[in-house]
């Protein structure tokens, strides 16, 4: 099983990477643990995505992406999981759960983020109130009360766009002590925002998120809320990749340069698991430019 290029996450970086491969007449395989889409298939209706003035819902773009993909000539497999690679050769390989072995010349690594928040409740109400991203979702909470989880100073950037819709933003640190510059704390506080010290424990509601509980010293706090978003136990899925040499920042971002290559000759990384704008948009972008670099790669750095 010896194709090009296989590419590892079939979310938008990975498939947009699929799409301009294929069209490269390279051959090329996506493997995707999940659903194809990735996250942007959770959001209710994505309405920063060019092209679509109305919005798009995560999953019609999710499968529209699919099909572009597979139109073009693309293999793509899931759900199936990548628990192996070996980079350290010409040929790379590729292991999945299931035992197969996929080799390719070039990789291109597109696995997002994981996030494992902790928290009861979050991935029953996924795109029904919860959500992992305010610049996305914060025009949906128009004049309703919404609660923030973090503490850091992404948390505050959060919570002070938030502010920009919503009536009431509370922020609750779950546990841990404000580590954002003091500026954005007190513009956050100074346009009605509320700063609760407390640990995030549960979402509930019925088909909605209606409330967020919260433990506050000893008692625990009901908050009222239309929306959580979360800003905690989030981390880019890079690990597996981390042991087999791939170079990652301090907070496990895949270090890519502007091409979007790794440190690893013929290995390539897209999209959120690299912590560049964590956006569809973005994604796609660095899909192209990682699959036209794999193609200058095979047809010159290979021959
Ligand atoms: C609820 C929600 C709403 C959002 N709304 C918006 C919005 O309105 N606008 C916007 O621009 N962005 C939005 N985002 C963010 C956007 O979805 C992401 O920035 C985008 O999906 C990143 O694309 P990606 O391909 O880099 O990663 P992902 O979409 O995370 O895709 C990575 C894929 O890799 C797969 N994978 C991981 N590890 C493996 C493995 N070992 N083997 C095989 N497959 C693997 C995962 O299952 C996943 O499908 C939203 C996100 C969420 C969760």
């Amino acid at each position: 099983m010896m194709y090009d290029v296989v590419i590892i996450g079939g979310g938008p970086a990975g498939l947009t990477a699929a799409i301009y491969c294929a069209r490269f007449k390279l051959k090329t395989l996506v493997i995707e643990r999940e659903m194809t889409g990735g996250k942007a298939a959770y959001a209710p209706l994505i309405e920063n995505y060019p092209g679509f003035p109305e919005g798009i819902r995560g999953l019609d773009l999710a499968q529209r992406l699919y099909e572009q993909a597979t139109r073009a000539g693309a293999e793509v497999v899931f759900p199936e999981e990548v628990v192996d690679v070996d980079f350290s050769s010409k040929v790379k390989k590729v292991v999945t759960r299931s035992g197969k072995v996929y080799e390719a010349r070039a990789v291109i690594i597109a696995t997002g983020l994981a996030k494992k928040p902790q928290i009861r409740g979050v991935d029953k109400f996924l795109g029904k109130g919860v959500s992992y991203c305010a610049v996305c979702d914060a025009p949906f909470f128009k004049n309703q009360v919404v609660a923030v989880v973090g503490s850091d100073e992404r948390a505050f950037e959060e919570a002070l766009h938030l502010q920009e819709f919503a009536s009431k933003v509370i922020l609750v640190t779950h546990s841990k002590e404000v580590s954002a510059p003091e500026t954005l704390v007190e513009k956050f506080l100074g346009k009605n925002g509320e700063i609760i010290e407390g640990y995030a424990i549960e979402v509930k509601g019925s088909n909605r998120v209606e409330k967020l509980l919260v433990k506050k010293d000893s008692e625990v706090v009901e908050l009222e809320v239309k929306g959580v978003f979360i800003e905690v136990g989030e981390y880019p899925s890079t690990e597996l990749f981390k042991k087999k040499g791939v170079e990652v920042d301090e907070r496990g971002f895949i270090k890519v340069d502007s091409q979007q290559k790794t440190n690893i000759e013929g290995v390539f990384a897209a999209g959120d698991c690299t912590g560049r704008g964590l956006q569809v948009v973005v994604a796609a972008g660095d899909g192209a430019v990682a699959a036209l670099s794999a193609y200058k790669y095979i047809k010159t750095a290979l021959r």
